[in-house]
């Protein structure tokens, strides 16, 4: 399948070429489709799919083939996404898929301040990629009117419900028109979850791909028994022999800083992101990352999610997680769009009940390899 037999039309399809993207993944396959047709869309899809693509590249099409009669722009589509870093990475996918049209779009989120958002906006948008709070703090500045609004995606659902979202989509829904094409994603349908996306959406079509219980075969997994003391050299002995770019998890913000400190005493390039640094710090070492100026992070789970890493080679998993889905989530960082990537898991005695939970989701044994190895 190509996405020239999508009907994808020719400005996107040169923009999709430039990203040197040959083929559609699976969930682009079947969404963009029913999008194109107007449809409302549930996509039970996780990060790593190629999602963000699934959506924007309907949108961008529907709206470019309209006229923009008026001069000042009115916002067409809404992009509702939980954390700053995916609004982020989502506005760079607009940025690359409309390059070759006259679709403007633009990101606004907490923890900054917010005038140069509201400069953007005045200036008039296609295209809003928005987190929960900022979007209704603007609103009702009277900055942001969501009248005009065609096209609504919400994204991350149960991410949003976690990270206590819940009630401020609850209070935007109603604010949007009532004729409006809604694209709604989640990584898993909890209950609260699958009655919203009932509530919102009209006769949609429902995609689903690798539910969160599974883990692509290209990503090779592998168990390291290592109580807590001995695993920061267990660490240092990886990351010496193995010269790849590395993203390690580490379940508090504490540890990681931690895990930072024993790293830079080692000479080892790395970076911590977790919530208590600030957007810009988080910012400036995903950028160092991305360029190869820093070869490891170490990340909390909600600083992660959201990194967006073509070919990222390794995930360490310095300690086990809380729940077996975030174990899915974590090493769902590498092995994307096809590439290849391990997964390493350090446990010690007392985290061994989480491993079985994992197998037990995942429905897959993890191999256990030898510290020496
Ligand atoms: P997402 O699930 O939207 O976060 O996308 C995961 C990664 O896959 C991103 O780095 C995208 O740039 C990449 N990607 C999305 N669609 C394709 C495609 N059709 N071919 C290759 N890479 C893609």
């Amino acid at each position: 399948m190509t996405f020239k037999e999508l009907n994808i039309s020719e400005p996107i399809l040169k923009a999709l070429a430039n990203k040197k993207y040959v083929s559609p993944t699976d969930i682009q396959e079947r969404a963009i489709p029913v999008a194109l047709n107007g449809r409302d869309l549930l996509g039970i899809a996780q990060t790593g799919t190629g999602k963000t693509a699934a959506f924007a590249i309907p949108i961008i099409q529907q709206l470019s083939r309209m006229e923009i009669r008026n001069k000042k722009r009115e916002i067409k589509a809404l992009i509702l996404t939980p954390t700053r870093e995916l609004a982020i990475q989502i506005d760079e996918c607009f940025r690359d898929y409309s390059q070759y049209t006259n679709l403007r779009h633009t990101v606004i989120f907490g923890g900054v301040n917010q005038n140069p958002q509201v400069e953007k906006l005045k200036q008039g948008t296609d295209i809003l990629i928005a987190t929960p709070g900022r979007l209704l703090d603007l609103m009702n500045q009277k900055y942001i009117s969501l009248e005009h609004i065609r096209h609504f995606v919400l994204d991350e659902a149960d991410r949003m419900l976690d990270m206590g979202f819940i009630h401020d989509i609850k209070r935007l829904l109603p604010l949007l028109p009532k004729r409006k094409q809604t694209l709604f994603f989640s990584a898993t349908m909890p209950p609260a979850i699958a009655k919203m996306s009932d509530s919102i959406l009209f006769k949609p079509a429902k995609v689903e791909v690798a539910p969160v219980s599974s883990v692509v075969d290209t990503i090779k997994q592998c168990l390291y028994f290592v109580e807590k003391p001995e695993k920061s050299k267990l660490l240092i002995d990886i990351l010496a022999k193995d010269k790849k770019a590395v993203l390690v998890f580490s379940r508090t913000k504490h540890g990681a800083d931690k895990i930072a400190r024993v790293l830079n005493k080692q000479g080892i390039g790395c970076e911590a992101i977790h919530g208590n640094k600030t957007q810009g710090a988080r910012q400036r070492a995903l950028t160092n990352f991305k360029s190869g100026k820093t070869r490891v992070i170490i990340a909390t789970d909600i600083a992660a999610r959201g990194i967006d890493i073509a070919n990222l080679e390794m995930v360490i998993n310095y300690d086990l997680p809380d729940v077996p889905e975030t174990y899915v989530h974590r090493i769902g960082r590498t092995g994307r769009a096809g590439n290849t990537g391990t997964a390493l898991t350090f446990c010690s005695h007392e985290e061994y009940t989480m491993v079985k939970d994992i197998q037990k989701l995942t429905g897959k044994k993890l191999n256990t390899a030898s510290i020496q190895a």
